[in-house]
């Protein structure tokens, strides 16, 4: 593990590779799972601001659940989620024509009806924040639903702290993932890391 401020990194992060294949896993992570997408705490007013653009690429059922019990719940460990249809669906996911599975709400902000992008947890995945007091920590999530993610990254040799630049920079900032590729190429010259 690496710190950087107050954000403690796990190597694998930094060593494994990953790149989301949607054509083998149809968006997966959308519907697999027994649990909402975690939402931190000033993004569930964000989830009520945009319901009104999406709500007509939303299935019937999750309208239904929204109905009943809004955008959110609290998990068994207590974390805030985003609700979920039969006990595993988003109730945010919508279909393509190809029945890929996508965020209604990236889709929406593809099309410019909203700045919010999704919940930071789902930009992230399979980086999962934990947060202990004052100190978080970044670890990758390895689920079975996205093997072939993990080949297509092997062949490209693109490991995960670089293929989430993006949402890595949205969470802690350009500085901080600066820092981080300084003391990626620390661990490289100290053999902690592979140099490709
Ligand atoms: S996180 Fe996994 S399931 Fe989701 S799109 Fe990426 S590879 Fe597919």
């Amino acid at each position: 593990m690496i710190q950087i401020d107050d954000v403690v990194i796990s190597l694998d992060v930094l060593r494994d590779k990953f790149i989301c294949d949607l054509g083998v896993c149809k968006g997966a992570c959308c519907i697999e799972g027994d649990a909402g997408a975690p939402v931190e705490n000033d993004e569930v007013s964000k989830l009520q601001e945009v319901l009104p653009i999406v709500w007509d690429d939303l299935s019937d059922s999750a309208k239904a659940v929204i109905d009943q019990q809004g955008v959110v719940y609290t998990d068994e460990d207590g974390d805030i989620v985003t609700s979920i249809v039969n006990g595993k669906d988003c109730v945010f996911t919508c279909y393509d024509q190809s029945g890929l599975c996508s965020c209604a709400i990236e889709k929406a902000h593809r099309e410019g009806k909203t700045d919010f992008y999704k919940p930071i947890s789902c930009h992230l995945y399979p980086i999962r924040v934990g947060n202990y007091g004052t100190y978080k920590s970044v670890g990758y999530h390895r689920w079975e639903i996205c093997k072939a993610a993990v080949l297509l990254g092997e062949k490209e040799n693109l490991p995960i702290y670089k293929f989430l630049k993006t949402p890595l920079i949205r969470k802690f900032g350009e500085a901080w993932y600066e820092q981080l590729e300084v003391a990626v190429e620390e661990l490289k010259n100290a053999g902690y890391i592979p140099q490709k």
